[in-house]
């Protein structure tokens, strides 16, 4: 899934706190406020977010870079301003899917975007929505079944559904936008288009920056903004099933991607699979290299990746052997395959980052008869041998394939 976040906002109403850095940048709880809605985005399953930036746009970049955690961050500059319409059109040009999630960075609503997701429709924009007690200090949209009817400005009080500027757009209707540079996505296309607006409503937390009461309360509530989200996750052995297997391998010069791999990865992340690569590494143990020698191969095989659009958001390894020379590292653990610690390790790292592994609805992938034994033993749902024809008939498999990519055919 992938996201355009409107990060172009002056924070005009923010000025007394925050002087001469963006909006989305001012901080909450001790970090930058952009980062809790990529965290959002992140454990929601999105895998690249054009950040349509303005004013100071370049601090925007310098400060998250061009990857957060496993996200592709890409920049839309807007070089005169264009409104929230104009910044949208311009960001949609660098997304490549046909539906795309479009949020305003100076908020946080924690709808689920997956589920959102199941609402997307041909020539559609879908808006999340939430119902409070007392709107005063927001607009209101007015229901009726999946649709939106008509939007409100802001009153005195009362209940009803606020706008979470958390919107789900089919990529073309920027077709349909107004002639015009310069134009609000809200108040010129979505107030004059209902009729191509559907509603999705969550009682997720919200909070909205760029109204001083809210900045307020973000101190104390950010930090549990985000609700986990149930996830899923490809499993990758690395030597003999992404790359071919040289036997301890640590050098970037003898690592070679095999057939179809980094297309197999970005169609993995494409589905909505977190990736990992779990690798027994005994040639630490065996003092055959180190643990920073695998960290910096890990660090060419995800330059590469990058280059295909692809990325590993997490790369685990066992250094240990029970018969290793290096004391540090000769030991009977629960890391190395096919005991399950790597797959722990996994669960835990994503539970951090705000994503529950459905293990059931994840994928395993190896070319050993231990790989496919770790996958049974942590009761990952779909175990596949792939490239060597000795596990062909693995009581551990349920499927055998030659490429990687093949498996594709198989799951969802
Ligand atoms: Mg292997």
């Amino acid at each position: 899934m992938e996201a355009v976040v409107l990060a172009g906002g002056l924070g005009t109403r923010l000025r007394e706190k925050v002087n001469n850095i963006p909006k989305v940048l001012a901080p909450a709880a001790g970090r930058p406020f952009l980062f809790y809605v990529l965290d959002y985005l992140y454990a929601n399953g999105v895998t690249k977010a054009v950040l349509a930036v303005s004013y100071l746009g370049e601090q925007i970049q310098k400060t998250v870079g061009g990857v957060y955690k496993g996200m592709i961050i890409d920049y839309s500059f807007e070089k005169t301003p264009l409104g929230t319409g104009g910044a949208v059109r311009e960001a949609l040009k660098q997304c490549g899917e046909d539906y795309v999630f479009v949020l305003n960075g100076d908020t946080v609503f924690d709808a689920d975007l997956r589920e959102m997701y199941k609402k997307r429709e041909k020539g559609k924009a879908v808006l999340a929505v939430k119902y409070l007690e007392n709107t005063s200090r927001y607009g209101t949209v007015v229901l009726s079944d999946e649709k939106i009817v008509s939007f409100k400005e802001k009153r005195e009080k009362g209940k009803g559904y606020i706008n979470g500027g958390v919107y789900l757009v089919d990529k073309n209707i920027s077709g349909a936008f107004p002639g015009k540079e310069n134009f609000s996505l809200e108040n010129d296309f979505f107030q004059k288009n209902t009729d191509i607006l559907k509603n999705f409503v969550s009682d997720g937390y919200f909070i909205d920056m760029g109204i001083p009461e809210d900045y307020e309360t973000a101190e104390k509530t950010i930090k549990n903004a985000v609700s986990p989200k149930m996830g899923k996750a490809v499993f990758l052995d690395r030597d003999g099933t992404i790359n071919e297997n040289t036997g301890h391998l640590f050098k970037k010069e003898d690592f070679l991607f095999l057939e179809t791999v980094p297309d197999a990865i970005r169609e993995f992340r494409k589905r909505g699979y977190y990736v990992v690569v779990i690798t027994n590494q005994a040639g630490v143990a065996k003092g055959l290299y180190t643990e920073k020698d695998i960290e910096i191969l890990n660090g060419y095989i995800q330059t590469e990746l990058l280059k295909t659009g692809a990325y590993i958001d997490l790369f685990l390894h066992c250094p240990h052997h029970p018969e290793g020379i290096v004391e540090e590292y000769r030991k009977n653990c629960l890391c190395r395959k096919p005991g399950t610690g790597m797959i722990q390790k996994a669960l835990e790292y994503f539970k951090d980052n705000g994503v529950i592994l459905d293990l059931k609805n994840s994928v395993l992938a190896g070319d050993m008869e231990s790989d496919l034994e770790t996958g049974k033993n942590a009761g990952i749902g779909f175990c596949a041998g792939v490239g060597n024809k000795k596990i062909e008939n693995s009581s551990y498999a349920d499927l055998y394939i030659d490429k990687l990519y093949d498996i594709f055919n198989y799951i969802k």
